[in-house]
């Protein structure tokens, strides 16, 4: 399973809506991938914060989230690892889109 394909997940696994094989391909994408983690973390807050503010329950989510939280400390490291990396990639893309601009010009 690539990010894209666990992305797309997210929201069918926080509604329970996974069957057994896909939630497994899930649940090992999101222990080798923080990215996927962090983002599945946002999609949890937004839509299960929304469901037990409704439900007037928040004391379960709180620490529903300190759990989350809790996990992702561990993880912090390896996340800001990738954080740079991803920057990195961005202002290579940054570079070539101004290296293509330039190119363009120059041929006409
Ligand atoms: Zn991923």
């Amino acid at each position: 399973m690539n990010c894209k394909d666990a992305e797309k997940m997210i929201s069918p696994f926080l509604e329970d809506d996974l069957d057994n094989r896909d939630l497994a391909e899930f649940l090992k994408h999101m222990d080798r991938c923080p990215e996927c983690k962090e983002e599945l973390t946002i999609q949890f807050l937004v839509l299960v914060g929304m469901k037990r503010l409704e439900d007037g329950n928040t004391f379960n989510l709180k620490e529903e989230l300190d759990n989350m939280l809790r996990d992702a400390r561990k993880k912090l490291k390896v996340r800001k690892y990738l954080v740079a990396v991803s920057l990195l990639l961005e202002l290579l893309v940054a570079a070539m889109t101004v290296a293509t601009v330039i190119l363009t010009v120059a041929l006409y």
